[in-house]
Order: C-alpha cells, then structure tokens, then sequence
C-alpha cells in the first residue's frame, strides 16, 4: 500500500511526497461509557490509511483518493463543508489547524488504505487523523497527538455533523504495538495496557446489518444517561454524570430512579467497573477472566441497555457456545455492526466455517471476518 500511494503520487503530482499512516481501532471493552465521561478500552489495528503529501506553494489543495479513485480541489484560504464527501473529512482538519492559527499553505495529498469503511473500525477517524498527523508533518506545526485526536473529533462533529466521542480519533493517534489504552474519556488522559496474547487472537465477524433504529436509539440512550444524573443529581448533588457513581451505589441509584432508566443507568456504572477489571485482566495476562467479561459487557447491552440486535446477539452466542473461544461481544454503538471475539488462533478456521455457515442459514447474509491486532498509532512514515 505504501509503495502504491508513493508511485501515484510521483505519477500524479511529480515531486517526492512524505508518507503519513494512521491506523483504525477496535473498543476490547467499555461501550456506551464515553458521553457519561466514563471508561473505554480502544486499541489501534494494522488496517489503516496511508498519505502522501507535499507542499505545492499555492492556495490550491488537490487531493487524490485511490480507493475511491477521485478528485477534490479546493482553495485552502476559502472553503465550505461538503457533508457525506471523503473530502469532508480533509477540510474540517484543515478548518480545525486554521482556526487554532496554524497556517495552513496549499498542499498536494493521494491517500488510500485498508479498513473496511463502516464495518466498525472507524475509517473516518483514521482519515482525520492521518490528515492531520500528515499536515503537521509536512509544515513542521508538531502538533500533539491528543490535539490531533480532539480536531479530528470537533472536525467529525462540526463537518459531519456527527456526535461522536473522543475515543476513536484518540486510538488512531496514541495507539501502541501490544497495548490496548484504558481511556479516561472524563480527563481525556490513558494507560497504556500491555496485551499477551500467547496462543488466541482477536477476530471481528461484520453482521453486515446496520438496523435503521441506531440513530434515534443513540440519541435516546443518551437522553436517559441525562435524565437520571438530573434526577439523581438532586439526591446527590455533586455527581456530574453516571461515572460518579461505583457498583456499591446501586441499590441507592435503584431506589431513585424510575424501573426504565435504573436498567440504562446501571449498565454504564457496572460497564465502567468491567474496563478496569477488564485492564487488571489482560495486565495479569488472566485471558478467560476477561472473556467472561467481554461476555457479561455484551448481555449488559443487549438485555438492559437494549442495543443490541438479533444478528448481534446470535454472532455472540454461536461464539460462547464454543470451547476454544474464551469471550465475544458486540462492539461500537450497536444495532449492526461487528462482534469482537476472543478465540484460538489455530480454530480460526475452523471457527470462521461454522459461524459462516450458521449465520448464513439464520439470516441468510455471508458475515465478513476481519482479523485485527494491537498495533502502533498514527506517524509520519518517512
Ligand atoms: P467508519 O465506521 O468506518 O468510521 P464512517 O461512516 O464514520 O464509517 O466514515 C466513513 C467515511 O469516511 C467514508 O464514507 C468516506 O467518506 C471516509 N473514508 C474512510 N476511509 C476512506 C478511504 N480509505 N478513502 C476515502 N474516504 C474514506
Ligand atoms: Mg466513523
């Protein structure tokens, strides 16, 4: 890929370019946590997006996108959003630099990568964050990695118009070979957790569903996480939001709070205590503890937080039916999407047969398989 994006760029542009690489990321644990300023635990992938790019000393910017194989020319001085275009994600990096007063000049860029766009690697952190890491290599701004990671996150909202947390952009950009990151998304600062995984593997099985209900159930399960810190915030006046409150508060919680928001409420509190057992887990190499919690995270989502859906929950449950697979649950938002499994590496094949041909006959769609490892985070290449 490297070698691809370096040839048509020359090809393109004529001029020897720099190389960017930022990476996707996957969530082991801690799903719904983030807008209550709680935990998550991201790791950066392998698949991700390379760029080569270079000055062009003009207020030009042309841009090529190889996997799209397209165009996009703007006026780097002049510019407006053009939402749902991969170009998006370019320009709002670029509002974000200028607005922070860095001079961004006119600039020539091909990039293209290898993450499944809206499988639940979060392409569109990768773009925003390679662009960014990119633009600040090429001009020397030496801009921070946690910069990087909340522009791309204001970018994504304010270009996308899209809600979104700070734990994807922040994976891409601090991502660490065999380390996950326990991710305090209240301080925005993380721990870096060294991931052994001797003989299993991580695997991620698409459902290739993404169920019209994930916009509006997001915002509601936002609302509720809102409307009981309101309620309880009157009993407890300074809590700010779910993370304040631990395991031991629930039955006061419970007896606050309505039937309908305790069960939301409660997921959030118990997912946070799981990331940290999770990350003392992993840090003590206690595999099957943590697959027990991958398992106890996604029944917390499905029963009380109610996010999940049939393909979901029957790639999980195909997964913990079987002995060489030590935990499975639904990662990101929910409602589609991908599982995140825990398996042998040697039944991989095995494993990707039998659930290829159960999940087949269930639902009639061939779910995609995508083999994903804890890898470094977003750098300039060369
Ligand atoms: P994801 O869950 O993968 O982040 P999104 O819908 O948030 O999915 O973002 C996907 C969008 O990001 C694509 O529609 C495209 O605009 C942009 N994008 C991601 N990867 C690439 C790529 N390799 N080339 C061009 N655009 C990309
Ligand atoms: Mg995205």
């Amino acid at each position: 890929m490297r070698e691809l994006i370096t040839k048509s760029f020359l090809e393109i542009f004529a001029q020897e370019p720099i190389l960017a690489f930022a990476p996707g990321r996957i969530n082991l644990i801690g799903e719904h946590t983030d807008y209550q300023e709680g935990f998550v635990f991201p790791a950066a992938v392998a698949q991700g997006i390379w760029f080569a790019i270079q000055k062009n000393k003009s207020n030009s910017t042309r841009i090529h996108s190889l996997d799209f194989n397209e165009d996009f020319v703007f006026d780097v001085k002049s510019f407006s959003p053009r939402k749902g275009h991969w170009a998006n994600y370019i320009m709002g990096i670029v509002s974000q630099f200028k607005q922070a007063g860095y001079e961004v000049e006119g600039f020539d860029m091909v990039f293209g990568g290898n993450i499944p766009v809206g499988s639940g690697l979060s392409s569109s952190a990768a773009l925003s964050v390679g662009v960014g890491t990119a633009i600040s290599g090429l001009f020397n701004f030496n801009i921070p990695k946690k910069s990087l990671a909340l522009y791309a996150q204001k970018s994504e909202q304010l270009y996308e118009g899209l809600n979104c947390g700070i734990m994807d952009p922040y994976a891409s950009a601090f991502g660490k070979a065999d380390h996950a990151l326990l991710l305090d998304c209240r301080t925005n600062t993380h721990e870096e957790i060294p991931i052994t995984l001797g003989q299993y593997s991580l695997l991620l099985v698409n459902t290739k569903v993404k169920h019209k209900l994930a916009d509006s159930a997001y915002n509601k399960r936002r609302s509720a996480c809102e409307e009981s810190v309101e309620i309880l915030s009157q009993k407890f006046p300074e809590i700010k939001t779910l993370r304040d409150f631990s395991e031991k508060d629930l039955p006061k919680v419970k007896s606050i709070l309505p039937r309908e928001l305790f069960s939301k409420a409660k997921h959030v509190i118990l997912e946070d205590l799981r990331v940290h057992q999770a990350g003392e887990s992993l840090r003590h190499g206690e595999l099957v503890k943590f697959g027990e919690l991958m398992k106890a995270s996604h029944e917390s989502l499905s029963k009380d937080y109610e996010v999940s859906c049939a393909e979901l929950d029957f790639l999980a449950e195909e997964s913990w039916k079987k002995s060489y697979v030590l935990g499975s649950r639904m990662m990101g938002g929910g409602f589609g999407g991908c599982t995140i499994n825990l398996l042998e590496t040697e039944r991989i094949p095995e494993f990707k047969r039998s659930v290829s041909t159960s999940y087949l006959q269930a639902f009639n769609i061939e779910p995609e398989f995508i083999e994903v490892k804890p890898s470094d985070g977003a750098r300039i290449v060369k």
